[in-house]
């Protein structure tokens, strides 16, 4: 390689550098004397460590000499590294179910076996096949079919008994054989199949069976008042089985057993109380109030000094785990860690979530939604670590490092670059662990703060609301557009409309709902279909960015009022999304406020602004050292 052009002696390289929760991004730019900036790139790399703290290093040195690489330039070359002054907040998530469904007996089953065979409602008493011989004529009969039985041999043993006059409904079996056998009835009923513990399916009781036509999904036995009408409830009863009625909701196919003692409770689970500091004043809040009455008390301590769990409950742990995970990666400089009691958390948001979760005593493995409170907290500690980190690229790099500014105002800064944009201007930074607001007013004041709750957040709602339990395929619901694989050589955008293609999609996505990622559709792993994906994703999206973004400009416009806002600049990560900056200007647009993503330079999009400031306020600087 041969030596880099030099620029003309009085120019100097410097590199603006902004470490994130999840993301460092640096600017490379050569300042003139006179305080002209030419742009020569800009890169980013995953953060290493907990943002604020030593190891942030590597990655900082990492996207400082990538994006000398690509320049051509050396780092001897490098006049000043400015980093960040961080403000030192972290972000920590804890979810919690406030609610358990529980079947004490067997009452209930309710699941989607691929194949159910037949359709329609039916009523009848339990009967095991074995048994059907023996059974007089008469009375509706529901039958019972254990593993070990042929599908041949049920056909034959029904139809005997429906030839004597036995009116058998329904069929309940543990096998995956429903068509099998109701095509060789001679009087089709509705038949429920790949019930795993059939043999818990209690004989001689009133049972319903629904089967929904294919595409459908049931409709009585998912209706609480279809169930007291099947089984002639009184109002105390149908409230006890309502849980029921909620778990089976969704599905194509249910049996219902009533059981004398049998019992479904939807059990409350006590989660505690949030214990909340802030404006001189302590108030309590229950968590399982949910997430709107935690909000609206938090909205009344604001600024918030700290938030504690009840000890002793699952809300206590969850915020003790967040304070212990921060206190461990909070070092001294000694090495020894802050202690735990030092943190404090200055702001909480909730949402609420449901998590699809096993039934407790179920037969076929029933999932029912339960209903969870998702927290992010946002701890500050008492000190930034950024002049450790600046020493250690200095010594490393072979070239100065220093603090450069503080990320609200640089982030403002940077934002000012976005072609159509002009003071005064608020900007929202939608990144990883948490969102911030900076206002800068036409006189040059700067105010900034830091809500919790961002793409992180939204990631694991959509994880744990689709009960994908893989974080990298719920960062990829989260990024990509739905599509279902309808053929071979088509498929259906989430918008309704169809795209052909000229060769054959992989056989993997055929009649999938997939994501569609620049490499090619992606399918998810999930039971349901792509409306109830998108709605999750959506949701999941404006329940954090839509509140995180009202709650922190709130926080910065002038008397708390949206209206006084004029330009409101989308940056960070999360305003790369697809939909995020829609959400977000659909809600601020009644404001009056023109809301766009940011374009930092006019060429970098929603990133680096904060790293793009820096530069600019360093070549500020240095051309009028007065100011
Ligand atoms: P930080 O400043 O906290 O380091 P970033 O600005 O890097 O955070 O934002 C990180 C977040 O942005 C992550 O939650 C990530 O999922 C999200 N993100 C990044 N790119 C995209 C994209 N193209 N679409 C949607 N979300 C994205
Ligand atoms: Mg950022």
């Amino acid at each position: 390689m041969g030596a880099p052009d030099r620029d003309p002696s009085s120019a100097r390289l410097v590199v603006g550098v902004d470490i994130g929760n999840s993301t460092t991004e640096a600017c490379l730019a050569a300042v003139a004397p006179d305080g002209s900036v030419t742009y020569l790139g800009a890169g980013l790399t995953r953060t290493t460590g907990v943002k604020g703290t030593p190891d942030n290093t590597a990655g900082a040195l990492r996207v400082v000499r990538d994006v000398l690489a690509r320049a051509g330039r050396r780092p001897d070359e490098v006049h000043t590294v400015l980093l960040n002054e961080a403000t030192p907040v972290i972000s920590g998530l804890a979810m919690e179910t406030i609610t358990e469904t529980i079947i004490t007996e067997s009452t209930m089953i309710g699941h989607n076996p691929t194949t159910p065979g037949g359709q329609g409602l039916a009523v009848g008493t339990t009967v095991s096949i074995a048994d059907l011989a023996g059974q007089p004529p008469g009375d509706p009969v529901v039958c019972v079919v254990p593993a070990e039985w042929d599908f041949d041999d049920v056909a034959r043993v029904v139809n005997a008994a429906v030839a004597r006059g036995v009116a058998v409904v329904a069929a309940v079996l543990a096998g995956d054989d429903a068509v099998l056998v109701t095509n060789r009835l001679d009087r089709p009923v509705p038949v429920v199949d790949e019930v795993r513990a059939v043999e818990k399916v209690p004989l001689g009781m009133l049972a319903a069976v629904e089967v929904a036509a294919p595409g459908r999904t049931i409709r009585t036995l998912s209706d609480s008042y279809g169930l007291a009408s099947v089984f002639g409830l009184d109002p105390e009863q149908t409230r006890a089985v309502s849980p029921v009625a909620r778990a089976l909701t969704g599905n194509r196919s249910a049996v219902v057993v009533r059981t004398p003692s049998g019992d479904v409770t939807d059990r409350r689970i006590p989660v505690g109380e949030l214990v909340l500091r802030g404006a001189g004043k302590e108030l309590r809040i229950d968590v399982d109030a949910g997430a709107e009455a935690i909000m609206a008390t938090i909205a009344r301590l604001q600024p918030l000094d700290d938030v504690h769990g009840e000890p002793g409950t699952h809300v206590g742990g969850m915020l003790a785990q967040v304070r212990d995970t921060m206190a461990d990666v909070l070092h001294d400089a000694d090495g020894s860690a802050q202690p735990p009691a030092e943190i404090a958390i200055r702001d909480v948001l909730a949402v609420d979530t449901f998590v699809p979760a096993e039934v407790r005593g179920g037969l076929a493995g029933e999932i029912a939604l339960e209903n969870a409170v998702a927290l992010a907290a946002m701890v500050r500690t008492s000190r930034s670590r950024m002049q450790l980190v600046a020493d250690q690229v200095s010594e490393q790099l072979g070239a100065w490092a220093e603090i450069g500014g503080v990320e609200g105002e640089m982030a403002v800064g940077g934002a000012l670059t976005t072609p159509g944009v002009d003071r005064p201007v608020a900007v929202l930074d939608l990144g990883g662990g948490s969102t911030d607001a900076a206002l800068l007013t036409r006189d040059g004041v700067c105010t900034a703060v830091h809500v919790a709750g961002a793409g992180e957040l939204v990631t694991k709602l959509i994880d744990s609301e689709l009960a994908l339990g893989d974080r990298e395929v719920a960062e990829g619901v989260k990024w990509h557009p739905l599509a279902k694989v309808e053929s071979f050589f088509h498929l259906r955008h989430e918008d309704g409309t169809v795209q052909f293609f000229d060769q054959p999609f992989p056989p993997q996505v055929f009649a999938r709902v997939v994501v569609l990622t620049p490499d090619g559709p992606v399918p998810v792993e999930t039971r349901h279909g792509l409306d109830h994906v998108r709605r999750v994703r959506r949701a999941a999206k404006s329940r954090v960015f839509v509140v995180n973004a009202v709650r922190a400009l709130r926080q910065v416009a002038p008397g708390a009022d949206l209206r006084a806002l004029d330009f409101v600049v989308l940056l960070g990560g999360s305003a790369l999304d697809f939909e995020i900056p829609e959400l977000i200007a659909d809600e601020l647009a009644p404001y009056g406020i023109v809301c766009g993503t940011g374009n930092v330079l006019g060429t970098q999009g929603p990133r680096t602004a904060v790293a793009t400031g820096l530069v600019r306020a360093h070549a500020a600087a240095s051309s009028c050292p007065a100011g």
